[in-house]
């Protein structure tokens, strides 16, 4: 049976256990072509998926990291050999080119193959020092699993966006249920099916559920032992209001308004590349994506004029030389017009693109547009745009640019371009956000040792990397109390001067610190 039937198989069989359940459909935003058609799962289907989930939690912990890598590994090979069946679908059901699907798939890989190979090392048990107090026991620490994770994921970059949790998690132990887009519920849907046929011993151990929004929350209700949400900060909030009730842990990866700054040392032609890249590939709907640049004055001028030539020779379309696709959230496409009409509005120049029905590349997409002169408090520079949009502003010296970079309630990413190393280094560290790269753009995403996350709106926790690994763990110490000291201190049967002996050493070992 191919994927695509199994897919339907397992859509059925999900309407089959839930007659009365809503189904919806996803569409094609290049087409507008029915892409699949999904069943609403309520609560008591969400409900329903989490308990065998749980029963998959137990068998899957049991295997122990050898057994879970033995199978992540299996899981990597399926995803690999199939990545352009799964790049189609993409390419379908978001819209993004086949070339950058099969960029994102290759990550994902990339990141379940690390996740897999370093879980033991991260998480495993170790012996730790015990210190004076307790020099009488020996003491232990490990991560182990939290049992259930809820996985809630956007639709931009549907497959590495959650894999960056559910990877992390399974490496990790626990079960993942996911809750992929309604915008890209199959994609969502083949990755659970490819799970299935690649590890059918333990198939319950990564779930999917599908539905709108009301689904999500269900899964925030259920409870689970975790969510890990990614979307926006809007949504976020009321993600992390439901765990409240619950007090379900949340991890949460949120919108931004990352910044590049050119230095005047920088090399400008890779600078205006990277930032041509960092904005417009897919069609800027990407969480990292650069959307504002402050280029010193002795660049300004060149890095402008750089980026204007390389804009024009984008070309946004749904064929496979296109350089992006359409904006696969049609609603999306209002929010870019309003800032580029309320930026123009207050004195900003579209340099080139611009939203009017003349610049516009045909029905659904977005010309790539670059805005000059945007006032700072405009909501161009302020809130999140997730369109092919650039704003350039120049600034007097780096210092002012990391100012302005910084002046966001966002804070996930950014880049540095500059050829001075130890500068480059420290406007880096000083740039209030999550991941930062210098002399390129988006690169911390593809390392997968490196965590992932953001700041302030852009929120909270970190996947990815050893972090990523702890995020889906709760530390567990344990003492082993090896030979009895003739003195204890935390019995009622101590000597009446142990306190003053106490009080002695401790004078003696820390006392004559100032
Ligand atoms: P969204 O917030 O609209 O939806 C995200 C997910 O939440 C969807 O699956 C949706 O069905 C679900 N949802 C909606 N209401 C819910 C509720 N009340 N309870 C639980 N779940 C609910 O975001 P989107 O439009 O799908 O994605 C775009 C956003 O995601 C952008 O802001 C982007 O920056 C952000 N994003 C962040 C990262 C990151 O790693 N920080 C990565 C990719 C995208």
């Amino acid at each position: 049976m191919s994927l695509a039937e199994q897919m339907d198989t397992v859509t059925d069989a999900a309407v089959d256990r839930h007659p009365t359940a809503e189904t919806f459909e996803s569409t094609a935003p290049a087409t507008g072509t029915v892409v699949g058609v999904f069943p609403v799962h309520d609560e008591a289907a969400v409900g329903e998926t989490v308990a065998r989930a749980r029963t998959a939690a137990a068998q899957w912990a049991a295997l122990g990291f050898g057994g879970r890598r033995e199978r992540l590994t299996a899981y990597r090979g399926y995803l690999a050999r199939r990545m352009h069946e799964l790049a189609d679908l993409v390419h379908r059901e978001n819209g993004k080119p086949h070339a950058d699907a099969i960029l994102e798939i290759s990550l994902s890989v990339d990141h379940l193959a690390w996740a897999a190979k370093h879980a033991r090392t991260t998480l495993g048990p170790r012996k730790v020092p015990s210190g004076m107090l307790a020099a009488d026991h020996a003491s232990y620490l490990e991560y182990q699993p939290l049992g259930v994770v809820g996985v809630i994921g956007p639709w931009n970059y549907p497959v590495f966006t959650p894999m960056g949790s559910i990877a992390y998690a399974l490496a990790a132990g626990n079960a993942v249920v996911f809750k992929p887009s309604e915008f890209t519920p199959a994609v969502g849907a083949w990755l659970a099916v490819a799970w299935r046929a690649a590890v059918p011993d333990v198939a319950d151990a990564f779930q999917v559920v599908t539905g709108l929004g009301a689904t999500g929350a269900a899964l925030c209700r259920v409870p689970v032992d975790k969510i890990a949400f990614t979307g926006s900060a809007a949504t976020g909030r009321k993600v992390m209001a439901a765990c409240a009730e619950t007090l379900t842990p949340v991890l949460l990866e949120l919108g931004g308004k990352d910044a590049m700054i050119v230095d005047d040392d920088a090399d400008v032609a890779a600078a205006a590349d990277a930032a041509v890249w960092g904005a417009m590939s897919n069609g800027g709907q990407t969480c990292i994506g650069i959307e504002r640049v402050y280029a010193t004055s002795a660049v300004y001028d060149r890095f402008v004029a750089e980026v204007t030539a390389q804009v024009q020779k984008l070309r946004p379309g749904s064929d496979d030389e296109a350089t992006y696709g359409p904006m696969t959230m049609p609603s999306q496409i209002d929010v870019v017009r309003r800032h580029v009409a309320d930026a123009t509005a207050a004195g900003a120049r579209v340099v080139t693109g611009g939203t009017d029905d003349d610049a516009s590349p045909g029905e659904g997409y977005v010309a790539p547009t670059v805005l000059l002169d945007v006032p700072e408090t405009s909501a161009a520079v302020r809130e999140e745009t997730f369109g092919p949009t650039l704003t350039i502003t120049e600034v007097a010296d780096a210092e002012e640019a990391l100012e302005r970079a910084n002046a966001t309630s966002y804070g996930l990413a950014g880049a540095v371009f500059s050829t001075s190393r130890g500068r480059a280094m420290d406007l880096a560290r000083r740039m209030r956000s999550g991941m930062t790269s210098i002399n390129s753009v988006l690169t911390f995403a593809s390392v997968p040792a490196l965590p992932f996350g953001g700041v302030g709106e852009s929120g909270f926790g970190r996947i990815h990397g050893e972090d990523g690994l702890k995020e889906f763990t709760r530390a567990k110490a344990i003492t082993r109390r090896r030979v009895p000291l003739p003195v204890n201190l935390m019995s009622f049967g101590r000597p009446a001067n142990a306190a003053d002996a106490l009080a002695r050493v401790m004078g003696m070992v820390h006392g004559r610190h100032r």
